[in-house]
């Protein structure tokens, strides 16, 4: 599946706020967007006046650059959310945060998106006990998803065993110690970042 690989940074300093896209840099004094919070480019400075599109638009842009996703990708969970029961908006967002990588993020195995979407590609993860290399799969409650028993002894992972987990959401559990966890439940749109204004989104769409 395709995916942007520019500068992610810019990303940030674009959609205005801190995105973490790079893992642990974020947290660092050398985060770009902590050194220039400004629109990248020569005008970037510049004030410019907000209409209501340009509102929706950076709402959606940020939603799909934290989570990785390009707008063909993005588009496909907007139309199942659509026909969906319940809020398009929330049924959206709750589908993005049940992607296998988003999963791996979320329990403290992967620093950053990029980085667990590249540990399901390469096949270290498993879900009930089968490999899945699929970003995108859909977890559902009550799977169990673990490091592959042959990656364990790989460096990254040894460490990991050491780190404490920290931010847990509280649909997931996870045991550093066995590098496996569980899905408790689905997630809600209350474990979800709240600053994401998802009916802008959803406005947008159904222009
Ligand atoms: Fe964004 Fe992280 Fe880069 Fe800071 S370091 S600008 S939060 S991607």
């Amino acid at each position: 599946m395709a995916k942007y690989t520019g500068p992610v940074c810019k990303l940030c300093r674009r959609e205005g706020s801190k995105l973490f896209l790079k893992g642990d840099r974020c947290y660092g004094k050398d985060c770009a967007f902590d050194k220039r919070p400004v629109v990248p480019g020569q005008h970037g400075a510049a004030r410019k006046k907000a209409t209501p599109y340009s509102v929706q638009l950076r709402e959606k842009q940020k939603v799909k650059r934290t989570y990785g996703l390009l707008e063909k990708q993005f588009h496909i969970y907007y139309k199942i959310a659509e026909n969906m029961r319940g809020v398009t908006g929330e049924n959206m967002l709750i589908l993005i945060e049940r992607r296998l990588d988003n999963v791996i993020y979320r329990m403290g195995v992967g620093t950053s998106r990029s980085q667990s979407r590249q540990l399901v590609n390469h096949s270290h993860i498993t879900v009930n006990g089968s490999t899945v290399n699929i970003p995108s799969y859909l977890v559902k409650a009550g799977d169990v998803i673990a490091v592959k028993d042959t990656k364990k002894e790989k460096p990254f992972f040894v460490e990991l065993k050491e780190a404490k987990v920290s931010n847990l959401p509280k649909w997931l559990a996870f045991d550093p110690l066995t590098l496996s966890g569980q899905i408790i439940s689905l997630p809600v749109r209350a474990d979800i970042d709240q600053r994401i204004s998802e009916h802008m989104i959803v406005e947008l769409y159904s222009k």
